[in-house]
């Protein structure tokens, strides 16, 4: 039987943190308990500082624990020598650096509390098997020699692939299991992580006051490490939100060695590698990626993905199916450290699909700048930076989308005028009194009715039928069928509506 969810999941220790029952004054308060907030954390307690996190729901359980666990030092979602292009050899290089600095990093905490999470090095493998993609593949050999990284021809995998190229000593390990039992090491009493504590409201000054749902924080700085702040932040016109796909499966034989194997397909990735569970060794792809809100019947990802490794390996099941969401920044590289015009607050973002090893390296670059001892890659990563040159044609076509988005929603028809329509895991958009409602039914016929208006910047949200979610195309907010908000920079949930009988 599938599970519909990641591997990591099902193949981690539980942590246990208490939810937030009184309110507080910290020095930092740290929103968002994934790799960025309990690095952040760790390193913050670490220099004297009182820090508390802030987990809407575990720690873990947002994009980290739904990623795929590699670790590489090149910028593999934007390609280096794409980011060379953009910002130069000296900016390629220095990515390069501290992405290698941030998996040391990691590397260091596992020996430093013993944590046990597969972790293992491993080659990092980009290749085509077609050929087709023979020119990138060549242009970022180069770059990533040019960074100072040696590459060899060597391609452990037992496919022909035509044209690649490998970096030694990359890494893997559980992203789950890994944050988790970094939380349950640092945790103290002037390091105080709480989960199912959510941020209802959030106003910088002198002090920041952070509203959960459980209680009220006083806080000299924050930290929304919230993988896309949540909220209204200039970064938000500077990103586009994807959607992406993976499933493990286990094989009859065969399983190729450790490795993270990216096959380049017309311009996208899948990413190949494996992981040995309690119950066995799963082989594992990712891919399929498309932005958030623009595909209703996306079970068809699942398939591509299925069907990938079928025609290359002899697949007993598919055991585990998940997807997961990216945020790409328009010039390429990632927004760390304070957010534009903000004193006090601290946002990490754009990561890609790289965001494992940069929401290492935020943490530390956020850290340092909160001690009063900034790192030398700050600038690099500036949040507040403005590149209409870098980020040019992305940024243009970011922006046209939301806009198109805002407009043709409110133009366009609904897609049904009675609740009769709408069949078991069906969501369409109706029209009631005047107001489109996002209305869907779950597996046993059950109707939903919510307020369509994504109450971040009021795009009409879309139906995702793999996911069964109501997602928004301009940010990336997504909601339950109850309007709950899954993620993104959407606060509070999409507006409950009341049961209008004469439509049923
Ligand atoms: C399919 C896929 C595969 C990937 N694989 C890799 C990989 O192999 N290697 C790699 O380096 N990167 C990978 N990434 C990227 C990586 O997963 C993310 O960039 C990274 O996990 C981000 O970590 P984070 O801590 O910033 O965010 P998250 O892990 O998403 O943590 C943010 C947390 O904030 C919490 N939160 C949100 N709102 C609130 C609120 N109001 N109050 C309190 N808490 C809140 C959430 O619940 C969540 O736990 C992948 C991404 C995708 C989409």
């Amino acid at each position: 039987m599938v599970n519909i969810t990641s591997v990591w999941k099902d193949n981690s220790k539980q942590g246990s943190f208490p939810i937030l029952d009184q309110d507080l004054t910290v020095d930092v308060a740290i929103i968002g308990g994934g790799i960025t907030g309990i690095t952040a954390a760790y390193l913050l307690a670490k220099q004297g500082k009182k820090v508390t996190v802030l987990e809407a729901r575990a720690i873990g359980e947002g994009s980290t624990g739904f990623s795929t666990g590699n670790l590489y030092a090149i910028p593999g979602s934007e390609g280096l020598h794409t980011i060379e292009k953009k910002w130069g050899k000296e900016h390629a290089r220095q990515v390069v650096e501290s992405r290698a600095a941030a998996i040391d990093f990691i590397e260091a905490r596992i020996q430093e509390f013993n944590i046990n999470c597969g972790f293992v090095h491993v080659p990092w493998c980009l290749f085509s098997e077609q050929g087709e993609s023979a020119s990138y593949i060549q242009k970022e050999r180069e770059a990533v020699e040019r960074a100072g990284l040696t590459t060899s021809d060597f391609i452990p995998f037992d496919i022909k692939p035509s044209v690649g190229f490998s970096i030694a000593n990359q890494a893997q390990f559980n992203p789950l299991q890994y944050t988790v039992a970094l939380a349950q090491h640092i945790q103290s009493d002037s390091c105080l992580i709480f989960e199912h504590t959510k941020m209802m409201s959030y106003e910088e000054g002198e002090p920041c006051i952070v509203i959960t749902d459980r209680g009220k924080i006083t806080a000299t700085e924050v930290i929304m490490a919230t993988h896309t702040p949540k909220g209204l932040y200039f970064v938000h016109s500077s990103m586009e939100p994807y959607r992406e796909y993976a499933v493990a499966a286990t094989l009859n034989d065969n399983y190729p060695p450790n490795g993270t194997y990216w096959d380049m397909i017309s311009k996208q990735h899948y990413s190949i590698r494996t992981y040995d569970t309690a119950h066995g060794k799963v082989l594992m792809v990712l891919g399929e990626k498309h932005k958030v809100g623009t595909e209703e019947h996306n079970e068809s990802r699942f398939r591509n993905l299925e069907n990938f490794l079928r025609e290359r390996f002899n697949v007993n099941s598919v055991v585990y199916s998940w997807a997961a969401q990216q945020y790409k920044p328009a010039d390429g590289i990632p927004y760390i450290g304070k957010s534009s015009g903000s004193k006090k607050t601290y946002i990490a973002t754009g990561f890609s699909a790289d965001g494992l090893v940069y929401g290492t390296l935020a943490a530390i670059i956020i850290s340092a700048e909160i001690i009063g001892n900034p790192n030398p890659w700050n600038k690099l990563y500036d949040a507040s930076r403005i590149t209409p040159v870098a980020s040019a044609a992305n940024y243009i076509k970011a922006n046209a989308s939301v806009t198109y988005e805002l407009i043709k929603d409110y133009l366009f028809k609904e897609n049904v005028d009675h609740f009769s329509e709408i069949k078991p895991t069906e969501g369409k958009i109706m029209e009631i009194n005047g107001q489109k409602c996002a209305v869907s039914r779950n597996r046993t016929g059950d109707l939903f009715i919510v307020s369509a208006a994504c109450p971040h910047m009021g795009c009409i949200v879309h139906w995702n039928s793999g996911e069964q979610s109501w997602d928004c195309p301009c940010h990336g907010s997504r909601f339950t069928t109850d309007g709950e908000v899954i993620e993104g920079p959407a606060i509070s949930a999409l507006a409950p509506i009341h049961h209008e009988p004469s439509k049923s």
